[in-house]
């Protein structure tokens, strides 16, 4: 019997790493990795971080060294623009019109970054050239304007504080990073970048910019370097839509990251899969989420199903802050915070109905494990214990006689 041949598209970390759950679980078939970008699999958390600060070069990014790919069979193609799937035909047309047939097919096309609307010559964070110009910039400039208080947006601000630039962040809501972390705990961040020179103007509406300037709604003018727009990431759906699968903020799959097409799998950025825990469809735009959900879709893919359901992750570091989130808080009516906040080393805990359903650890380590096991547990925590850090992190959800609160 011929082996089949499995096909992903997108080139990034979910990619990547299908590619390896794949051959892992004991692919034996054709494998092709479809990429658009000349450089082979690439992790980005550093673009915004230790590359762009020149602490890591590029070569510490790559998912595989260059070799692993012909090692495990792997046929990547770089450069390689894919420009529709035919589904009735099982097979991938690429944009120079040549097509690649397929049995089982995977969507890691990712995200890009949210367009301004009008803006011109503005820098945006994504690929490698993306953080070569910002770094030039850093390099050289002395002011940098940045439109949007999100992760990127503040890390950004971070690095270029340290490379001793004046830096203006720009947000339209009343804190940074409001929609991920809500006004308790958004505050820390707000307080972090103020403290380290950032002139953060919140509440304000960007009309126009342009890579020298930006003008705002009330017709301040701002000069800069450099404008950098970090305002979100977009799925890459299109292919996806064309496709005729079924889209919803992001490519729509279940548990076990099936697309409406029995065939077609989607991971990373770009899939709004079912969450079993949740119990609702969540599409994650972080590390860990990229680096996971590929074996799963790999077991469908090989037609031994699993399902995916950690608890979203992600962490972000910022001048002398080292944070990481686990969970997911809406709809949360309380934060109890444990440990000292102005200090900036504490944990932040969301509750929804006395229950926790997210933790931060800020410059508190080796916390993932006993804060995801309270989050499973969806025991109601003694708050006052929660609260405490003379108490475990492990008993903070029972009260003293270890019986759930
Ligand atoms: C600057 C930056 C910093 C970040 N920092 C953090 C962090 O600190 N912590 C954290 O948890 N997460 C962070 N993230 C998020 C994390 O990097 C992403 O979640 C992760 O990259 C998603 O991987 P992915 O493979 O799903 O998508 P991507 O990395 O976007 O890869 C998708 C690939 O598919 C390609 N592609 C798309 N369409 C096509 C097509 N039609 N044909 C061919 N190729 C195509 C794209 O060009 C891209 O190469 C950061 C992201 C950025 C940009």
């Amino acid at each position: 019997m011929v082996s089949p041949t499995f096909v992903i598209i997108g080139a990034g970390l979910a990619g990547a790493k299908a590619a390896e759950a794949l051959r892992k679980k004991g692919f034996d078939g054709q494998l092709i990795l479809l990429g658009d970008e000349h450089h082979r699999p690439y992790e980005r958390p550093p673009l915004s971080k230790d590359i762009l600060t020149g602490k890591a070069e590029r070569e510490s990014a790559f998912v595989h060294p260059q070799s692993w790919y012909a090692d495990h069979d792997v046929d990547l193609r770089l450069g390689t623009q894919v420009a529709g799937v035919d589904r009735a035909a099982h097979e991938v047309v690429l944009g120079d019109g040549s097509r690649v047939g397929y049995a089982k097919l995977l969507l890691a096309t990712g995200a890009e970054p949210r367009a301004l609307p009008g803006a011109q010559g503005t820098l945006q964070l994504r690929r490698f050239g993306d953080t070569e110009r910002l770094r030039q910039v850093l390099e050289s400039g002395s002011r940098l304007a940045v439109v949007g208080a999100g992760w990127i947006g503040l890390e950004v601000a971070a690095a270029a504080r340290q490379a001793g630039l004046e830096v203006t962040v720009l947000e339209a809501l009343e804190l940074p990073l409001l929609p991920a972390l809500g006004p308790e705990a958004a505050r820390v961040f707000a307080d972090l970048h103020t403290a380290h020179g950032v002139d953060l103007r919140l509440g304000v509406k960007v009309a126009e910019a342009s890579a020298t300037h930006v003008k705002l709604a009330d017709g301040t003018r701002l000069d800069a370097d450099a404008v950098l727009v970090g305002i979100g990431a977009v799925p890459n759906t299109a292919l996806a839509e064309a496709a005729g699968l079924l889209v919803d903020n992001g490519i729509r799959v279940d548990a076990h990251l099936r697309t409406s097409d029995p065939d077609i799998f989607a991971a990373g950025d770009v899939a709004n899969a079912d969450h079993p825990f949740l119990r609702h469809p969540i599409r994650v735009e972080h590390w860990a989420n990229a680096l996971k959900q590929p074996a799963v879709a790999a077991a469908g893919m090989l037609g031994t199903d699993e399902v995916y359901d950690e608890l979203p992750y992600f962490y972000t570091d910022q001048y002398d802050l080292g944070m990481e989130y686990l969970g997911h808080n809406e709809g949360y009516d309380r934060v109890v915070f444990r440990g000292d906040v102005e200090a900036r080393e504490f944990i932040a805990f969301w509750l929804k109905d006395g229950k926790v359903v997210a933790g931060m650890n800020v410059n508190v380590w080796d916390v993932t494990d006993p804060i995801k096991a309270l989050i499973r547990s969806g025991t109601t925590v003694d708050v006052d214990r929660l609260a405490d850090p003379s108490v475990p992190l492990p008993e903070a959800g029972t009260d003293r006689t270890g019986t759930p609160a």
